[in-house]
């Protein structure tokens, strides 16, 4: 979402006359930071501390601070980075032409609905912003507020006109992508209208909750071609018990059900996950059910996480019983198990053959090429024979072997 917000950002500015610097040239920088872990902000704090220097130099610099950590923290941004000229949450973008008024470049009209493609075959598009859900150790309800909808021919004009350009590749975001709705149209519905949008290839989305699987989103996603077969599906935990304390609103049962029924249709459907280590009270054996639950998932990877109390949330202030050291060896035993699983379902791929959207040139070798699967895994591919290849290309390879985690292809004869 902050990628995509920075790119809808860079683009207002751009079609009103600002155009990208280098940061000791730049006149205006924005951070657009995340707020999801505490760490991000620490992090995000010490790059903006590292802005001084630019401000030193050049007078008429303006620094801002966008994203989440501005809602989040507010004033007393300006308490920690006096030097900094302002600070814009997500729901006040409006005012940046204001703001940023009086430099040379503005007036700039109000602030529109308006995506800067990420590369010339691939785009994000925001559909739905904010969440409704209330998980009990996440910020992101407090920083984004409730969720909106975009009005469907929005998303669609914007689709069309990202075809035009070349691209075939769309990933729908939201932060609970699959709560989607807009008068009467359901995210299925939306899906629907996406696949029927002539020049769109492949369609991907970003982040579904389990609990938004619905009969009709199964029936959309296991028959129309153009949904690639992988799903970023997070669970967090594989005990009821520590579901029912993170206010997940899914069950383990709910959600390999959903897991049983895409890889009933393709075995090989990818399916990557989110889990959190530790949660404040998680005994042995509730930590237990989700290395179980990774076990019977086998997901084709995950982030996953040791819990780090987030200021604000309701999980902050239960009483934890790990140290640190704990929670960390419970995330080195879930990154082990999860690494074997990952090595497994990429070797599941050898001898498959693959339609796969060319990115970029490997860094290391100029005659491969590096693309990404239906089901959303890397693979470097000898494209020797292929006199032009460009990013955005499909192209058709069988794959060879593993090595790393990453897949070795070679073009189909
Ligand atoms: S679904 Fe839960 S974890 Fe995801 S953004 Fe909403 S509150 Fe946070």
């Amino acid at each position: 979402m902050n990628e995509y917000d920075s790119a809808r950002l860079a683009a207002v500015l751009e079609l009103h006359g600002l155009i990208p610097a280098i940061i000791e040239k730049a006149d205006v920088i924005l951070v657009n930071t995340c707020s999801v872990r505490a760490k991000a902000e620490e992090n995000a704090i010490a790059r903006i501390k590292g802005l001084k220097r630019f401000k030193i130099e050049n007078e008429k610099l303006k620094i801002g601070i966008l994203g989440c950590m501005a809602k989040n923290r507010g004033e007393s941004l300006f308490k920690d980075l006096p030097f900094i000229d302002f600070i814009l949450a997500p729901d006040e973008y409006q005012k940046l032409p204001e703001i940023l008024h009086p430099t040379p470049y503005f007036p700039l009209p109000a602030f529109q609905e308006f995506a800067k493609l990420t590369n010339n075959h691939s785009a994000f598009i925001a559909i739905q912003s904010g969440c409704n859900m209330r998980c009990s150790y996440c910020i992101v309800p407090y920083v984004r507020g409730r969720e909106q909808y975009r009005e469907s021919g929005s998303v669609l004009q914007e689709i069309e006109e990202a075809v035009a350009k070349g691209v075939s590749e769309f990933t729908l975001l939201g932060q609970t992508v699959n709560g989607y709705r807009f008068k009467g149209l359901s995210f299925a519905g939306l899906l629907r209208q996406v696949a029927d949008t002539k020049g769109v290839e492949r369609i991907r989305f970003m982040s579904p909750h389990p609990k938004h699987y619905t009969g009709e989103l199964m029936e959309i996603l296991l028959s129309e071609p153009k949904i690639a077969p992988h799903v970023h599906l997070p669970v967090q935990s594989g005990s009821n018990s520590v579901l029912k304390k993170m206010r997940r609103q899914y069950t383990r049962e709910n959600y390999l059900s959903i897991v049983e029924a895409l890889r009933f249709s393709n075995p090989l459907y990818g399916i990557t996950t989110d889990i959190i280590c530790g949660y404040p009270g998680e005994t042995e054996e509730e930590f237990e059910e989700t290395l179980s639950l990774l076990q019977e998932a086998q997901f084709d990877s995950a982030f996953m996480f040791a819990y780090s109390p987030r200021e604000g949330t309701p999980a902050a202030s239960e009483k934890e019983f790990l140290n640190e050291e704990q929670k960390k060896a419970r995330l080195q035993k879930t990154i082990d198990l999860q690494n074997s699983i990952t090595l497994k379902r990429a070797k599941l791929m050898i001898g498959q053959s693959e339609k796969i959207l060319l990115e970029k040139p490997s860094r290391k070798n100029p005659s491969e090429w590096v693309g990404k699967t239906g089901n959303f895994k890397k693979v470097v591919i000898d494209i020797g024979a292929i006199p032009h290849c460009s990013p955005g290309m499909y192209i058709d390879c069988v794959i060879e072997g593993v090595k790393g985690h990453t897949l070795r292809g070679k073009l189909s004869a």
